[in-house]
C-alpha cells in the first residue's frame, strides 16, 4: 500500500482502479465499515440530544467533508434542532375505570401506558366512547362517528386501517398529528388506542419495557401537533377487555370484525376514565446533518433532489438478555451507511449531476419524525427548490438483493424513474405488499410528502411465502427496536452494496430528468403540493 502511494500518478491510478472495481463490484465493505463505527456500543445507541448522536452526527459531518460535498446545515453541515423532552413519572400517575359497581384501577405497564408525545395533563375525567377505527375519512365516504357524540369524551378505538380504504389515504389519515386534529374538530379530547394484535410490529410484552422513555416534541410551537388534545392511552390488547366491560361487546367479537372486513360496532362505553399524569420535562438540543453535492446546470443546480435517512436511534434502555445498548444497526446505522457511500462514489464518479444532491441525515426518527419535520418546514434551501425526497430506513440487507419494495410507487412519476433503474439492474420492483403497516408515512419521507414534495421510500423486497419473508419476519420480531439490532447478526454485505448503487442511479436519473417530478393526479398526496 505504501509503495502504491509513493507517487501521485500511481495514487491516481490506484483510485481509479478502486473506483472502477467499486461500481464494478461493490462488496459492502465501505458501506459496513460506517455501519460499524455508528452501531459500536461506544455511540450508546444514538439517542436524539444524546452524547452517542452527537458523536455519530460528527462522523457524518467528517465523512461528507472527506467525500467533497459542500457544508448545507446553518452551523456548517450541522442544523441545530431544540426539542422538548417529556417522560411520564409513573410513582406519581394512576389510571382507573369507574363503573356504577366500583373502580377498577389499571396497572400501568401492564394493562395500558400513557402516552407522553402528547403531554398529558394531569388529571383527567371523562365519559369513553368505542367509535371502530376511530377515522373519519369523507373522500372514501368513511365515518366511524356519524351520530356518535364525543365531545367532551375520549375516544376509544381499534387500531388500524377499516378495509377497502387505500394504503396511503388510511395510512395519512391514521398519523398522529392528523387523528388529533380530527379528533379535536370534533370536540373530543383524547384517545386510548387498543392495537390489533395482528398489525404489530413489536409484541405488548417488549414496547412496554419502552414506556419510561422521554419522548420528544419540536420546541418551535408553530410545529405543536398535539392540536389541544390532553390525553393518549395505549391499551394492552390481551387485556382490552377491561375497557369494554358492560359494553355488551368484547374485544374477541371486535378483532373478528376487523378480520372480517366487517364494519365495526360503535357504542359508549359504561365507564369513567380517571387519569393522574406526573411528567418530568427536559430541554434537548440535537441536529440534522446536511451535505450538497452540487449540480451543473446553470438553472437547475439550484433545485435539489433530497436523499434523507435517520441517524438516530434509541439509545441506553432495558436491557433484554443482559444488553441494554439499542444499537440500530439495520435502524438505521444501514441507511446512513448507504447515504455516505452514495456520497462518496457519486463525487469520486463524477457523475454529470443537472439538479443539485442534497443530502440530509435527520434526528429525532424514533420520536416521531422530528428531525425530518423541522428540516422539511425549515429547511436551509429555498423551500420550493426541493423537487423530491428519497428516504432509506431500515433496507433490510438481510438476503441476496432481487426484489425492491417500493413505498409511494403509484404516488407520483418517481415511481417510474425508480423502476426504470431498477430493471436496468435486473431487479424487480414491487409497491408496498403489506400497506396495513402504514409504512408510507411511518419514516420521514413523510415530513417531505406533507410540504408537497414528491417522495419515495425503498427496501429490499421479498416474495410472499420466500425463505426471505420468513427472514424479514423474525427480523422484525426478534431484533426491530432490540438490543439485538446491533452489529453481530447476519448481514448481506453484497445485497447492501447493490442496493446502495440503485439508489445512486436513482439520485442520478432523478436529478437529471428535465421536468421536476409531479404527483399523480390520482394520488390522495397531491393535495399537499404548492
Ligand atoms: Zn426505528
Amino acid at each position: 500500500m505504501k509503495l502504491w502511494k509513493s507517487t501521485l500518478a500511481l495514487a491516481a491510478l490506484g483510485a481509479i482502479a478502486a473506483s472502477s472495481q467499486a461500481a464494478d463490484k461493490p462488496d459492502g465493505t465501505r458501506w459496513w465499515s460506517h455501519v460499524r463505527f455508528l452501531a459500536d456500543d461506544a455511540l450508546e445507541g444514538r439517542n436524539t440530544g444524546t452524547e452517542g448522536h452527537r458523536k455519530a452526527a460528527a462522523y457524518v459531518a467528517e465523512a461528507f467533508a472527506k467525500a467533497g460535498l459542500k457544508p448545507a446545515g446553518t452551523d456548517g453541515y450541522f442544523q441545530p434542532v431544540s426539542l422538548h423532552s417529556t417522560a411520564l413519572d409513573e410513582s406519581q400517575s394512576s389510571l382507573s375505570l369507574v363503573r356504577n359497581s366500583g373502580t377498577e384501577t389499571l396497572t400501568l405497564g401492564e394493562d395500558a401506558n400513557i402516552g407522553v408525545r402528547v403531554e398529558p395533563v394531569p388529571a383527567l375525567d371523562a365519559e369513553l366512547v368505542f367509535a371502530g377505527y376511530g377515522l373519519s375519512i369523507p373522500e372514501a365516504d368513511y365515518d366511524d362517528f356519524k351520530g356518535l357524540d364525543v365531545r367532551g369524551k375520549v375516544v376509544v378505538y381499534l387500531s388500524g386501517p377499516p378495509p377497502s380504504i387505500p394504503g396511503p389515504l388510511a395510512a395519512h389519515m391514521q398519523s398522529a398529528h392528523e387523528r388529533a386534529r380530527v379528533l379535536s374538530h370534533l370536540g373530543a379530547i383524547g384517545l386510548v388506542a387498543i392495537a390489533n394484535p395482528k398489525n404489530m410490529d413489536i409484541p405488548w410484552e417488549r414496547s412496554t419495557l419502552a414506556r419510561l422513555m422521554p419522548a420528544m416534541r419540536l420546541a418551535d410551537p408553530a410545529l405543536d401537533e398535539s392540536h389541544g388534545q390532553k390525553i393518549t392511552i395505549a391499551v394492552n390488547p390481551a387485556l382490552a377487555d377491561k375497557w369494554l366491560a358492560g359494553s355488551g361487546h368484547t374485544f374477541t367479537e371486535i378483532l373478528e370484525a376487523a378480520d372480517a372486513g366487517k364494519p365495526l360496532p360503535h357504542f359508549p362505553i359504561p365507564a369513567r376514565l380517571q387519569v393522574k399524569a406526573a411528567v418530568k420535562r427536559a430541554a434537548v438540543e440535537s441536529q440534522n446533518v446536511a451535505a450538497v453535492l452540487p449540480g451543473t446546470d446553470p438553472t437547475l443546480k439550484d433545485e435539489y433532489v433530497v436523499f434523507s435517512a435517520h441517524l438516530d436511534h434509541l439509545g441506553v434502555g432495558k436491557p433484554i438478555d443482559g444488553d441494554s445498548i439499542y444499537n440500530g444497526a439495520m435502524d438505521n446505522a444501514a441507511g446512513i451507511a448507504t447515504m455516505l457511500e452514495i456520497a462518496t462514489t457519486l463525487k469520486e464518479s463524477g457523475t454529470a449531476l443537472r439538479r443539485s444532491v442534497l443530502f440530509v441525515a435527520v434526528t429525532g426518527e424514533e420520536k416521531g419524525l422530528l428531525g425530518s419535520r423541522y428540516f422539511a418546514t425549515r429547511p436551509t434551501v429555498d423551500a420550493r427548490k426541493i423537487v423530491a425526497d428519497i428516504n432509506v430506513d431500515m433496507f433490510l440487507p438481510l438476503f441476496p438483493f432481487k426484489l425492491l419494495t417500493v413505498y409511494g410507487m403509484h404516488e407520483s412519476d418517481l415511481g417510474e424513474d425508480v423502476v426504470t433503474v431498477a430493471n436496468g439492474l435486473g431487479i424487480a420492483s414491487q409497491p408496498d405488499p403489506e400497506p396495513k403497516r402504514n409504512l408510507f408515512i411511518r419514516s420521514d419521507q413523510y415530513s417531505f410528502i406533507r410540504v408537497g414534495v414528491p417522495s419515495l421510500a425503498l427496501k429490499l423486497g421479498f416474495e410472499k411465502g420466500s425463505p426471505e419473508e420468513k427472514i424479514a419476519k423474525e427480523w422484525l420480531t426478534k431484533r426491530y427496536h432490540a438490543p439485538s439490532d446491533d452489529l453481530d447478526q447476519p448481514v448481506d454485505k453484497q445485497a447492501a452494496a447493490e442496493f446502495d448503487v440503485l439508489v445512486a442511479k436513482l439520485l442520478e436519473r432523478v436529478a437529471n430528468r428535465d421536468a421536476r417530478p409531479r404527483w399523480k393526479d390520482d394520488s390522495f398526496f397531491k393535495r399537499f403540493a404548492k
